[in-house]
């Protein structure tokens, strides 16, 4: 028996996210030629001497498939700075999991580059675009040609047969942009947009996020997506879009929160096979991170350091460590959060609450729901 066959991935069964996240993001290396103004890890243009070996990603690879969770994205900084990042990904398809990257838009992102990934196996190339023109994109980016390095890796991608993800980030200074941008996401021939609400970190602690209103107004325009695109929305760090969903459907809408992949990429090879939970994927409740020196954390947006692979179990931390344990336990949730009916279902971004009261559990400031109690 091969191990993708023995993959919990293939067993018709609830995902159990208290064994095992559904997705785990390790960011390969800090190192990055770009100094995006949200960054979250705050990206330097060299590599830190300590960040983890081959041999320790691949150990890591194998402690990801062991867990039994899926999928799994080589992030960075810039994951093409790492020379072995195609090997790496061989690594995981051997292992049976669905390998993802997401490549910064710079002089490294050629077309020969992307047919090594796709030769090594990639599933799925994530490539970011925060604004809808050249001029806002490349702003945001601090990176002149950043918008056209995009739209040319993205064509390239779509040649070679290689699935694409968008990844946006909205907050205060975009959203005035948000039409257009999914106007243009709209034309690309992507199989996922990955929608991301703002999270005060790392560089992006100087943003503002959006507010409860603008959430809403989001919400039911990416509601429509769902109802009219061939391509799979997906929504990040944006937990309370269940609830919203949920409001609808039971005001006479059509059902759209099967259609919605909440955070979490479920490609079709997964879907026939795998039920998720209808609980929406939150730090530390269905998602790891690690970052490029193996610190194993809830979330990048939830940067708190709870163990490191060098020394510590990926699954014995996932599943038994405190702060792991208390984020998956929504009975622990204050504030609004804490009395909301919705609370097994959405639990709001324990990152944001984090980011901007300091206490994983207070209450998602940007819902504006009011909980019936
Ligand atoms: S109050 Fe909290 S749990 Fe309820 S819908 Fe809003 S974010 Fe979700």
């Amino acid at each position: 028996m091969t191990k993708a066959s023995q993959h919990p991935a293939s067993l018709s069964t609830p995902f159990d996210f208290s064994r095992a996240p559904l997705l785990v993001i390790w960011e390969t290396t800090r190192s990055c030629a770009l100094a995006c103004d949200h960054c979250r890890a705050d990206a330097d243009t060299t590599a830190h001497p300590n960040e983890l070996s081959t041999e320790e990603g691949k150990n890591l690879i194998d402690q990801v498939q062991a867990m039994g969770t899926p999928i799994m994205i080589l992030s960075g900084g810039d994951p093409l700075n790492r020379k072995d990042l195609e090997e790496l990904i061989r690594h995981g398809k051997a292992a049976g999991l669905r390998m993802g990257t997401i490549p910064a838009a710079t002089p490294n992102l050629t077309r020969e580059r992307l047919a090594s990934l796709k030769e090594a196996g990639v599933d799925q190339i994530a490539f970011s675009l925060d604004g809808a023109t050249a001029a806002s994109h490349d702003a945001f980016r601090r990176t002149p040609g950043a918008f056209d390095t995009v739209l040319r890796a993205a064509r390239w991608a779509r040649e070679m047969d290689v699935p694409i993800q968008i990844n946006s980030c909205f907050g205060a200074w975009n959203w005035h942009e948000f039409d257009a941008l999914a106007e243009l996401v709209s034309t690309l021939d992507i199989a996922f947009w990955e929608v991301f609400f703002l999270i005060p970190v790392g560089r992006g602690a100087k943003l503002g996020g959006l507010t409860p209103a603008q959430f809403e107004e989001g919400f039911v325009k990416l509601r429509k997506m769902t109802q009219e695109k061939s391509f799979v929305v997906k929504l990040t760090e944006g937990q309370h879009f269940r609830r919203f969903a949920l409001q609808q459907e039971s005001s006479g809408g059509a059902g759209v929160a099967a259609r919605v992949e909440h955070t979490v990429a479920r490609p079709a090879s997964l879907r026939a096979g795998l039920r998720l939970p209808k609980r929406a994927v939150n730090a530390a409740d269905g998602f790891l991170f690690v970052d490029h020196l193996g610190d194993i954390c809830p979330s990048g947006f939830l940067p708190v350091r709870r163990g490191n692979v060098r020394a510590d179990g990926l699954a014995e931390t996932y599943r038994h460590d405190s702060l792991f344990r208390g984020l998956r336990d929504h009975s622990r949730l204050k504030g609004k959060c804490g009395v909301c009916e919705y609370r097994e279902v959405c639990g709001g971004s324990r990152a944001r609450a984090w980011a901007t009261t300091g206490d994983a559990w207070a209450s998602d400031a940007s819902c504006a729901y009011e909980p019936k109690s």
